[in-house]
Order: structure tokens, then C-alpha cells, then sequence
């Protein structure tokens, strides 16, 4: 029998978990024809999602876990959920029911009809503030404008993919993970899913405003190096105004005798090459700052405790 492992990454998630695993249950009792286990990753969680997680590993055989020594953000969850996985098919999913399992035998379906994943996608972001709404789709727009991946509008990481995808995502070994990027990076047959948005049932979301804008910015830099190109482009064209306008100042000066003074334009161009300057100085210490993190070549997780075999 096919096996297939549902990977859930965890941060104090005590108030959604044991719905979370109902609904599962629930779901797989009209699946008859493969094997299901499930992966719950303890991210360094402060309530009691651990024993938790525990209690629901003694009840069912189908449970097992990974806890981690801290809270290493869901990304690294993913990965180690991904690496020590077996299954045939794997699913990726949230532990707040907004990615829902009742998905779960559509994906399926698509997968044994030949396609290598099958991704959700949100049809609209219903219950999400204006500002992030707008800002969201400003950076999927950006993000396919400068990469060469393509990241579809509202889509996710809730997907269900074959083994063969799995093995190709563990050959990235980036320890900064954006995985939806990667998810695309790697190609394969991919098919979408919609569903409506739907709020957490419980606790609360723990993307901060800060924590996606650094999310965004690890997304562009680990799939793009067009913002370093910029500087070059940047250069060329203030050369060919300071050009022109030498020139225009040339042709001035010998047709007429004033000398032309000028305090405030002087101290407008110094600001804004100087602005300039400074802002493409950022971007290449955003860069330098993503070698620094992968040169010392850090593990993405440690891993305190766990139900699984682990024989590194
Ligand atoms: N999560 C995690 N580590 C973190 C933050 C979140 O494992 O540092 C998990 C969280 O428990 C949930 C999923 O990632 O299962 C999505 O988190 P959340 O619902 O806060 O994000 P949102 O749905 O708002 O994007
Ligand atoms: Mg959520």
C-alpha cells in the first residue's frame, strides 16, 4: 500500500492541534486505499503544543514527531519534516485548519491523474487588512517580474507532492528557505487549487509586519540578483545626464557671460546621489549578509527530541 506522510509545522498552536488532527482523521477515514502519517513539527513552541503533540503520538500510530531546541520558523519545520519523511506522497500543511484538509483527496486525485504537485491557491485573501492585501500582490508582481520562477498570485505552501519532488527539494541546501520559491525552482508537472481564504480557528497569525518584509526580502534575494544589476544601470544613467548637462552648461557659458550659481540644486543632486549611494550600498550588504549566513554553513535546525529513527 501507498504511504502518504502530512508534514505540519507547529509554533504554539496548543489551542488548534487537536482539531487540526480530528479533521484529519475525519478525512482519511474515506481514504482507504494508502497508508497516512502524520509529521508534526515542534518549532520551539512556549505553550504546550509539545505535550501535546506526545499525548496524540501514545493514541495513534500514525503520529510522529520532530520537536527542535528552538524556534527556528516554519521554513526549517518544513524542511526537517521533508527530510525525514518517507511516504510516496508528501503534504504540506498548516496546523491552523487555513490550509483546509478537505483538499487533501482533490490533491490526491490530481496526483495519481500524473501531475507531480498540486499546490492551493487562495482565490482571495477575504479577512486580510487593505494595506497587506495591496502590499501582497505588489510583491508577487515584483518577485515575477525580476525572477525566473513564476509564483502564482495568493498561492501557498499547502501542497501535495510526489516523492520524486521531494527528493529534488532536498537537493537545495540553502539553509535561508523560501519555500514557495523553491517549491516552483525545482519545475515538475504542477497543478493549482483554489479555496476560499479562511481565518485561523485559533490563536493567533505570527507574521508580524516587520517578519513579512524580511520574508519578502529573503525571497527576492535568494531568487534574483537583478536589484545588484541595478547599481550598474543606475550609474550609466547619472552619467549620461551629468554628460548632458555639461554640456548644456558649456554651450551656455560661451554664449553668454553670466556665471550660473546655484546653492539649492547643488545640495538637491548631492542629497540624492548621496541617498543613492547609500541605498545601493543596502542592497549589496543584503546580499553579502545572505553569503555570510550560508558560508558558515550552520544547520537550518536542531532537533532536541523525537519519535522518528534518526541514524546521522
Ligand atoms: N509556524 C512555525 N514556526 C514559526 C511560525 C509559524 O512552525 O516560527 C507554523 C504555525 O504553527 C502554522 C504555520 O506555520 O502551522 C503558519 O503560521 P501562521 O498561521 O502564523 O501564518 P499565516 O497563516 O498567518 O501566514
Ligand atoms: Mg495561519
Amino acid at each position: 500500500m501507498k504511504k502518504i506522510d502530512i508534514i505540519v509545522p507547529c509554533y504554539n498552536e496548543e489551542d488548534s492541534l487537536e482539531i487540526f488532527q480530528r479533521h484529519i482523521e475525519k478525512i482519511f477515514q474515506h481514504v482507504s486505499e494508502l497508508e497516512y502519517s502524520l509529521i508534526y513539527v515542534n518549532d520551539g513552541s512556549k505553550d504546550k503544543t509539545l505535550e501535546l503533540i506526545k499525548t496524540l503520538c501514545n493514541e495513534n500510530k500514525n503520529i510522529n514527531y520532530i520537536s527542535f531546541a528552538r524556534n527556528f520558523g516554519k521554513e526549517a519545520g518544513i524542511l526537517a519534516g521533508l527530510s525525514y519523511s518517507t511516504g510516496d506522497y508528501v503534504v504540506v500543511m498548516d496546523a491552523d485548519l487555513q490550509h483546509p484538509p478537505e483538499l487533501i483527496p482533490r490533491m490526491l486525485k490530481e496526483v495519481e491523474a500524473g501531475y507531480d504537485c498540486c499546490m492551493a491557491r487562495r482565490a482571495n485573501r477575504k479577512g486580510e487588512g487593505l494595506v497587506r492585501r495591496k502590499l501582497s500582490r505588489l510583491f508577487y508582481r515584483f518577485m515575477n517580474l525580476i525572477t525566473s520562477i513564476e509564483v502564482v498570485q495568493g498561492s501557498t505552501d499547502f501542497c501535495l507532492m510526489t516523492r520524486q519532488m521531494v527528493n529534488a527539494v532536498l537537493l537545495l541546501h540553502e539553509r535561508e528557505r523560501f519555500t514557495k520559491g523553491i517549491f516552483n525552482w525545482v519545475g515538475f508537472n504542477k497543478t493549482y487549487i483554489e479555496y476560499e481564504n479562511v481565518e485561523r480557528i485559533a490563536g493567533e497569525s505570527k507574521w508580524s509586519f516587520k517578519g513579512l518584509f524580511n520574508y519578502a526580502i529573503s525571497g527576492i534575494t535568494a531568487f534574483s540578483v537583478t536589484p545588484l544589476r541595478m547599481a550598474s544601470v543606475i550609474g550609466i544613467a547619472v552619467m549620461f545626464i551629468a554628460f548632458t548637462y555639461a554640456l548644456f552648461v558649456f554651450v551656455s557659458a560661451l554664449s553668454s557671460d553670466s556665471a550660473k550659481t546655484g546653492y539649492a540644486s547643488i545640495i538637491i543632486i548631492m542629497l540624492f546621489l548621496g541617498g543613492m549611494i547609500i541605498f545601493l550600498l543596502g542592497v549589496i550588504g543584503e546580499y553579502l549578509s545572505k553569503i555570510y549566513i550560508e558560508v558558515k554553513g550552520r544547520p537550518a535546525y536542531i532537533i532536541k527530541e523525537t519519535s522518528l529513527e534518526i541514524n546521522d
